[in-house]
């Protein structure tokens, strides 16, 4: 519990100033590459300079998303949370999920938590979800089955996204959820996408437990607290989205 207490206070230094600075590059950035935009427009993006300003307009969107990552992570906008069924939710986002993948990969989508509600904020759930498809994803170049699972136990939801991926060694689960931690090339990945995962499922209360073998798979387990009704015997309060909540 100490361990956790240390690793949510150093999440949040960290968020904190990673959000600052995010928030001043968003603006650098913008101007920087509005002009960018104009100059390639300007040389019609040909000759010496004109593929020089294409790559500088380029590596400036790069910056750009790299920033809004940053931003994401360390979440400045207010969260708002509300109660909904997890199946539901899963099932928003499955279209975006569904773009994702390749080809080569198999989704599987089980929802199985008829009737449980989660008290989140949906743009941030679909964000975990997001980052978790993405690293699935990564770890199957050569393709193979994701499946998204939905249970319950007594207390918790549980949220399961599982690989058929190249799996990771100790060293790498050791460092899942530090921030910049990645193992991806250059450009590809930021290290962000777990640490924030990590901070949005603590805010609903939860945690994601991992397991991995090496040649085999992945797969992150989230396990969220079940919402339940506002109180027992006021029906007029039931949330209208989650009518068998609880
Ligand atoms: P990023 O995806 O930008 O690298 P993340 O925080 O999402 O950042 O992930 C950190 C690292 O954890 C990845 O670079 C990868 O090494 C490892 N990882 C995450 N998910 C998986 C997975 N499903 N299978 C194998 N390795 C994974």
């Amino acid at each position: 519990l100490e361990d956790q207490f240390r690793h949510a206070q150093k999440m949040e230094a960290i968020g904190r100033l990673a959000g600052g600075i995010a928030h001043d590059f968003n603006n650098i950035l913008s101007i920087m590459n509005g002009y960018a935009r104009i100059i390639e427009q300007e040389l019609d993006g040909t000759g010496r300079l004109g593929q020089m300003s294409a790559e500088i307009h380029r590596a400036g969107e790069r910056a750009a998303r790299l920033t809004q990552q940053l931003l994401a992570f360390s979440r400045k906008q207010v969260s708002q949370p509300r109660i909904a069924l997890v199946d539901d939710l899963l099932r928003d986002d499955e279209t975006m999920l569904r773009r994702l993948v390749s080809d080569a990969v198999f989704l599987e989508m089980i929802p199985s938590a008829p009737d449980a509600c989660i008290e989140i904020d949906p743009h941030r759930f679909s964000q975990v979800l997001l980052n978790l498809v993405v690293n699935a994803r990564d770890a199957m170049a050569q393709g193979g089955t994701l499946t998204i699972r939905t249970t319950t136990n007594r207390r918790n939801v549980l949220v399961s996204v599982q690989d058929t991926g190249c799996g990771m060694p100790v060293e790498v689960k050791e460092r899942l959820f530090e921030p910049f931690f990645t193992t991806k090339e250059e450009g590809k990945g930021t290290g962000l996408g777990l640490a924030t995962a990590y901070g949005i499922v603590r805010e609903a209360g939860g945690s994601i437990a991992v397991e991995s073998a090496e040649g085999v798979g992945s797969v992150f387990t989230l396990s969220i607290p079940i919402a339940r009704k506002t109180q027992p015997s006021d029906t007029a309060s039931r949330k209208p989205d989650c009518p068998k909540g609880g």
